[in-house]
């Protein structure tokens, strides 16, 4: 079976987890610094405090970016549960608006129509590794006084227009999940625009102190350990590489799916660099699709099966018809780096098998 996804560990990995076990700090130290400076150098420089995952990630962000009780926060329905978590979690309220069905992210008209005087934010999902729309979105948000809180937790080193995701917004979060790009086991990254939103990060990080026993504010235990950090560390060195093999991986299968009847290949904005986290086609019988890969030994995954605003967490009823129709049609066929040209081959064989073509 071709697995969908496959975290990519190796001997050193291993081996920086053994380094550390043997210094015998486990907790945030040197490592988790090491890899902040690092993984600023992806992200324009920018500060960096690490958590302990994605979703911390984005509940900081939204906190330092002073966002709470009685704000509207701005998110697409077509999204990881986790993206509406934090803004609920933060004591704010998330509005679901729709997605640009070329590129299933948040669609910046239906930003523009929900605006009310409660907005304080508006959170872009680089969906899938493509980046959002970010210079309209961005120019929406300058205009109406909005917080760009971005959720890249799919989209480490992806760019729009030239720029890195990461640093288009006042705060930006990335994921270290094992089936995210890069992992460091579990994790998260705040990448922040100034310091003084960072310095909050760094307070909420860690019980709101900065010096020990001097607690300025309250603050929670979300740290990464040094363990994990020497994991993400190793890791952020082959990123670049892992990119450009699922790039190719990509090119490789939309060469061979293109001309299969029914089967919607995933289209990339001209301004777009995509890193592939998903390579996601759209048929219309996914379910008959997927079983009939299955058999073929293909894994695949959908992501996503239900609008987040439909899960029985939130329960909304309103009608957002380009996530409906995307929740119904997407399937992720595998395209991660562990693939050999074989692998992707079959993979292209077996999707046109199963349309019958
Ligand atoms: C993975 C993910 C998150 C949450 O990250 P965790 O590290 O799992 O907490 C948030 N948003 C999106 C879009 C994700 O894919």
């Amino acid at each position: 079976m071709i697995p969908a996804a496959r975290p990519m560990i190796g001997a050193e990995e291993r081996a920086a987890v053994d380094r550390v076990m043997a210094t015998g700090m486990l907790a945030q130290g040197p490592e988790v610094a090491a890899f902040e400076t690092e993984f600023s150098a992806v992200v324009g420089d920018r500060s960096c405090v690490a958590v302990n995952s994605g979703t911390s990630a984005l509940l900081l962000g939204l906190l330092a970016a002073g966002i709470g009780p009685g704000d509207e926060v701005i998110v697409p329905s077509f999204t990881f549960a986790a993206t509406a978590n934090a803004v609920v979690l933060a004591g704010a309220e998330p509005v679901f608006v729709d997605i640009e069905p070329a590129h299933l992210c948040i669609d910046p008209d239906a930003v523009l129509a929900a605006i009310t005087p409660r907005t304080a934010a508006v959170m872009p999902v680089h969906l899938y590794g493509h980046p959002a729309a970010m210079d309209r979105l961005a120019a929406i948000a300058d205009r109406h006084g909005l917080a760009v809180i971005e959720d890249a937790a799919q989209a480490h080193l992806a760019t729009w227009a030239g720029r890195p995701v990461g640093t288009f917004g006042q705060v930006a979060a990335f994921s270290f999940y094992p089936t995210k790009n890069m992992t460091s086991g579990e994790g998260g990254m705040v990448v922040c625009a100034d310091e003084d939103t960072a310095r909050r990060v760094r307070l909420l990080r860690n019980q709101g102190m900065e010096r020990r026993y001097h607690n300025e504010v309250v603050g929670y235990n979300v740290r990464m350990t040094d363990l994990h950090a020497a994991i993400g560390r190793v890791q952020l060195r082959r990123l670049a590489g892992w990119t450009a093999t699922r790039q190719r991986n990509a090119g490789h299968l939309s060469a061979a799916l293109a001309e299969v009847p029914g089967v919607g290949v995933p289209a990339v904005a001209d301004r777009a660099e995509h890193v592939w986290h998903q390579y996601t086609i759209r048929v219309s019988d996914r379910d008959t699709v997927a079983d009939g890969l299955a058999a073929a030994g293909v894994g695949s995954g959908v992501y996503y099966p239900t609008p987040v605003h439909e899960l029985p967490s939130y329960g909304l009823s309103i009608d957002l018809p380009e996530t409906r129709r995307a929740c119904a049609e997407v399937l992720s066929l595998p395209v991660h780096p562990a693939l050999s040209e074989g692998d992707l081959a079959h993979i292209g064989a077996a999707v046109a098998k199963v349309m019958g073509s």
